[in-house]
């Protein structure tokens, strides 16, 4: 008798960023990414940036820099459960956006003004 995965007919929402492709260059960045995921821009053997939305109600898309020559640049410590450091720190006239993505996880830190 054959075993039915059903789990894998089941789409679960996605519950941590996590890396969904790659592009070669920005403007190849689609305009619209799965919940949660980001996309790696450059070639693999030196990424520029990592672009994924903004976990804030706005869901504004994030360009974040890789290339240490650039400041401020980011480093992805774990690319299967999501890690970047240091933190995020996205500053708009009309809003602040400032949280560490660890593990895959969003944990706001206590001195922005978030609208949630
Ligand atoms: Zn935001």
């Amino acid at each position: 008798m054959a075993v039915i995965s059903w789990w894998q007919f089941v789409r679960l929402p996605w519950r941590r960023y996590r890396i969904v492709g790659q592009v070669d260059a920005a403007d190849e960045i689609p305009d619209k990414l799965p919940h949660k995921g980001a996309v790696l821009v450059g070639p693999a053997s030196r990424y520029k940036w990592i672009a994924f939305d903004c976990p804030c109600p706005q869901r504004h898309r994030l360009i974040v820099n890789l290339e240490p020559s650039r400041r401020p640049h980011w480093r992805i410590e774990n690319p299967r459960r999501l890690t970047l450091r240091p933190s995020i720190d996205d500053r708009a006239p009309e809003r602040r956006c400032h949280f560490v993505l660890r593990n895959g996880k969003i944990t706001w830190t206590n001195n922005d003004r978030r609208t949630r």
